[in-house]
């Protein structure tokens, strides 16, 4: 953020916002694992969350940039956006694959909140990272599909309406490629949920309303499908930059958030007689923190440019990504040391932030991918998987 930053205005409406919901708020969902729902309810109802929605359909029609700020100051406040952040990005795939009617059908609705499109059931319990294997199948009856199998770690499965879906249509063959065969559907979950889908929720370190979903026989009409059967894949991928530059907003918002609460408790402690941010030992590690943080800061930037532009995105988003998702966890440590004991009590709100932030280095892509992608794709080097 510059004194020239042209979401100047979105920042200070959606950080005045957040204000409105204290750290007593997420301490309270956060110990008893529950769903910020009247958070989720008021960035509803202010239009938030149908930032990228284009105004035809409803939405307020931002650049990817003017999302990753809703995002970003979400985070800085305290707050934990990946209640909700899928509603602003998800809808995407029916954006740019959908038919006119699918899209006048839901996308209205979504940008109102009536709908809430939350739930994206892509990982399972045996293909991990591996979406190619995913064992999930949709097999066509007439004028439905029928789904069978399961999903893993589909998080807010329980507090939305639709899912965007990843199924198997075809069986993998010897020949072509081995994404072939996956078609993604727009799954009314509450039709559904009375005809063969379940949930069960996970509980994980931190609050993060994440499930398992259960597939057993569930019809589901076959004008759901988004764009043409067997391309589910492609459709994901072409998601996938949007998610990651603003999963790396997010992250510059909580290494905000830290360096801040780091910064302001190391000037006011004091032991030995003076205040502890005195002491280098104190004061480099949040310093290097807040230069890791802008750093990452100008590759979201730059992702999100590049992206608005229609330039090839893909390095600087999965960078962007990873160096975000480096400099939060590198932020969280600093302010856990810098608080000594006090890091690790509830009240103070660091150790939930720290287990929150610690999740982007895994989901929705590990680190590990991204250096693979930057290894086989940038540098030329053959792939690993
Ligand atoms: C809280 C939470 C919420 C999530 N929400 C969703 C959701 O809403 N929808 C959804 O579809 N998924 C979701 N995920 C799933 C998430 O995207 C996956 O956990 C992630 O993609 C990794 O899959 P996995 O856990 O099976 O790990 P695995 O694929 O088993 O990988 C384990 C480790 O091995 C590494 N690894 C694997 N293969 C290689 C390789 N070839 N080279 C180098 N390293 C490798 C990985 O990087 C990782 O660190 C969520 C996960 C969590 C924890």
């Amino acid at each position: 953020m510059t004194e020239s930053d042209p979401h100047a205005e979105i920042r200070a409406e959606v950080a005045r916002l957040c204000r409105t919901f204290p750290d007593s708020y997420w301490r309270a969902l956060d110990r008893d694992g529950a769903y910020p729902t009247e958070f989720v309810e008021t960035l509803t109802r202010a239009g938030w969350l149908a930032a990228l929605i284009p105004e035809e359909y409803g939405g307020s029609g931002l650049a990817l940039s003017g999302a990753a700020a809703i995002l970003e100051e979400i985070q800085r406040a305290g707050a934990n956006g990946a209640a909700c952040h899928a509603q602003i990005y998800m809808m995407g795939a029916l954006l740019r694959h959908g038919s006119d009617a699918q899209k006048a059908e839901y996308l209205p609705r979504i940008a109102r909140g009536e709908l809430r499109l939350q739930a994206f059931g892509v990982t399972e319990p045996t293909s991990g990272t591996d979406t190619s294997s995913i064992r999930t199948t949709a097999r066509r009856e007439g004028e439905r599909y029928i789904v069978n199998g399961q999903k893993i770690w589909t998080s807010r499965a329980e507090h939305s309406d639709l899912m965007l879906l990843l199924a198997r249509t075809t069986p993998k063959s010897g020949t072509g490629k081995r994404t072939d065969g996956l078609s993604l559907f727009l799954l009314d979950m509450r039709t559904a949920r009375e005809e063969g889908l379940s949930i069960r929720p996970i509980r994980t370190m931190m609050n993060h309303a994440t499930t398992e979903v259960f597939f057993d026989e569930v019809p589901i009409p076959a004008d759901t499908l988004i764009g043409e059967e067997g391309r589910g894949f492609r459709y994901i991928l072409s998601g996938m930059n949007a998610e990651r530059i603003l999963i790396a907003a997010e992250c510059v918002g909580d290494a905000r958030w830290f360096i801040e609460r780091a910064s302001a408790y190391a000037s006011d402690r004091n032991v030995f007689g003076r205040p502890i941010g005195q002491n280098q030992g104190v004061q480099f590690p949040i310093a290097r923190a807040y230069a890791r943080m802008r750093a990452a800061d100008l590759m979201v930037q730059e992702a999100a440019r590049r992206f608005e532009t229609g330039e090839n995105c893909g390095a600087e988003a999965n960078m962007a990504k990873m160096l975000a998702a480096e400099a939060s966890w590198e932020a969280a440590e600093a302010c856990v040391q810098t608080h000594g004991g006090y890091g690790f009590a509830e009240e103070y709100d660091i150790e939930r932030k720290f287990r929150e932030t610690r999740l982007y280095q895994v989901a929705p892509i590990s680190t590990n991918m991204i250096l693979s992608y930057l290894a086989e794709h940038v540098l030329g080097m053959p792939r690993s998987y």
